[in-house]
């Protein structure tokens, strides 16, 4: 048996399934590969196999693993002693800075995940426009706040029109406070904004569905969003935890120039250690407790290794020509990717913006994606073998839908993965028709 067969009968003793996070197990081998350790745009494995990391912690090593400013920068943390639930000058300066860059922050306050991110986001929302309703889109994903956590890739029988919990024994009162649309859908939005919308405190979406597929926002769908929330005194929020810092520093809001009242920001910013935002305007942030009534508070919110780590992530982030080099490499990996499928005859593409892609396997590849029910018939159990033919070949992608690529990654890595890919591709091909498969269900 290898290790990480082994190392996951042990832990599935003492964790359940193994894992601490249901997304964690990689459904080609159906459990998790374990890792020894990682090193820039590599992991390596208990059994000593190196992989070109493609999954880059979900988003959150975009610029590689143990990059030494961020190293450095946690090393300060722990020289001022690993203090935790203090205020110190790092904090407001850190806050400046996403001030400076990010278009609709004035102002900012620290948690630990994505999901207490969406969470106050949302209940900041509520208090400050004295609504209850909330507007969200299929396929997207908010984290495990069970406010949002409805329809998030739903089998074709739970889809929208139905509104669907995502997890089990949510109450069923919660289902009063949310509404979900298809994405990209210019009408239904605007008759439900037109009937509903002086009774929805916010309209949340991923300004780009990495979460299903990297779908983008049809030209003029997030300024209509934009104009209807503001018309009907809604908040728009743009969760950044996965779009952020994949283009530019400014996050999507600045790539596709359309301004949210608040942004969540996760996973890339904390150069890999545990840090979410969230924030927007001064006027709107000002709700937040004690100076507001919307509460937030936690012991270890702010912590300062996280506080340290993303000084360091900006600085990286912040030097001269870093997406422009990181969006040139992706770019060309895509062109790389899409040139193999066609020239050996598979029928797929690669769908990518900046540094965040997903695969598209059968008939999606063959349309145009504007929401979660064109990726439906997505061919998943073939993603799920390709991956494991990946992983025999030194690529590491998980299983789950989107994939990244980190400033670690150089042309030579890059080659590898193209390089690895058609063969896995060859190999997938060989395996005989392909066959449909059902939804992912990823957790
Ligand atoms: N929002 C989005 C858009 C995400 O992609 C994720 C995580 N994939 C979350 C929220 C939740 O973040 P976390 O896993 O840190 O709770």
């Amino acid at each position: 048996m290898d290790g990480s067969s082994e190392l996951w009968q042990f832990a599935s003793h003492y964790l359940p399934g193994g894992v601490c996070a249901a997304a964690r197990p990689h459904k080609g081998i159906g459990h998790p590969v374990y890792m020894s350790r990682g090193q820039g745009s590599r992991l390596y494995d208990v059994d000593g196999n190196e992989y070109v990391d493609m999954c880059i912690s979900f988003g959150a090593a975009l610029l590689g693993h143990g990059h030494p400013k961020v190293a450095e920068a946690v090393q300060s943390a722990l020289d001022m002693g690993i203090m935790c639930a203090s205020e110190t000058e790092w904090h407001g300066m850190l806050g400046r800075r996403l001030a400076e860059v990010i278009p609709c922050i004035e102002m900012v306050r620290y948690t630990m995940s994505g999901t207490e991110a969406t969470y106050y986001a949302i209940k900041l929302a509520r208090e400050y426009t004295d609504r209850t309703l909330v507007l969200k889109f299929e396929g997207h994903f908010h984290g495990f706040n069970d406010y949002l956590a409805y329809n998030y890739w739903p089998a074709p029988e739970d889809a929208w029109p139905k509104v669907t919990p995502a997890v089990q024994a949510l109450p069923e009162y919660l289902k009063e406070g949310v509404i979900v649309l298809p994405f990209n859908d210019f009408e239904r939005v605007e008759e439900i904004m037109a009937e509903r919308g002086h009774e929805i405190a916010a309209v949340i979406l991923e300004p780009v569905n990495f979460n299903s597929g990297a779908i983008r926002p049809q030209p003029g769908f997030l300024e209509l969003l934009r104009r209807l929330t503001r018309e009907q005194g809604s908040l728009l929020i743009f969760d950044e935890i996965l779009s952020g810092f994949r283009t530019e520093i400014g996050c999507m809001q600045a790539t596709y120039g359309v301004t949210p009242d608040l942004c969540t920001l996760g996973k890339a910013i904390g150069g890999g250690v545990p840090l979410s935002v969230f924030g927007g305007a001064r006027e709107i942030m000002q709700h937040v407790s004690p100076v507001g009534r919307a509460q937030h508070s936690g012991t270890f919110n702010g912590n300062l290794l996280a506080i340290m780590a993303a000084h360091a992530a900006l600085d990286v982030m912040q030097e001269k020509s870093f997406f422009e080099d990181l969006v040139a490499r992706c770019d060309r990996l895509y062109a790389g990717i899409n040139e193999i499928m066609s020239r050996i005859g598979f029928v797929g593409r690669v769908q990518g913006q900046g540094a965040q892609f997903a695969f598209l396997f059968g008939p999606p590849a063959q349309r145009e994606l504007l929401r979660w029910e064109d990726l439906m018939d997505n061919h998943w159990s073939l993603l799920a073998q390709f991956y494991k033919a990946c992983l025999e070949r030194g690529i590491y992608f998980h299983t789950a839908q989107h994939h990244g690529i980190s400033s670690a990654h150089a042309d030579a890595d890059i080659d590898l993965v193209l390089e690895g890919i058609e063969s896995a591709l060859k190999y997938v091909m060989s395996l005989g028709p392909i066959e449909l498969s059902p939804a992912p269900g990823f957790f």
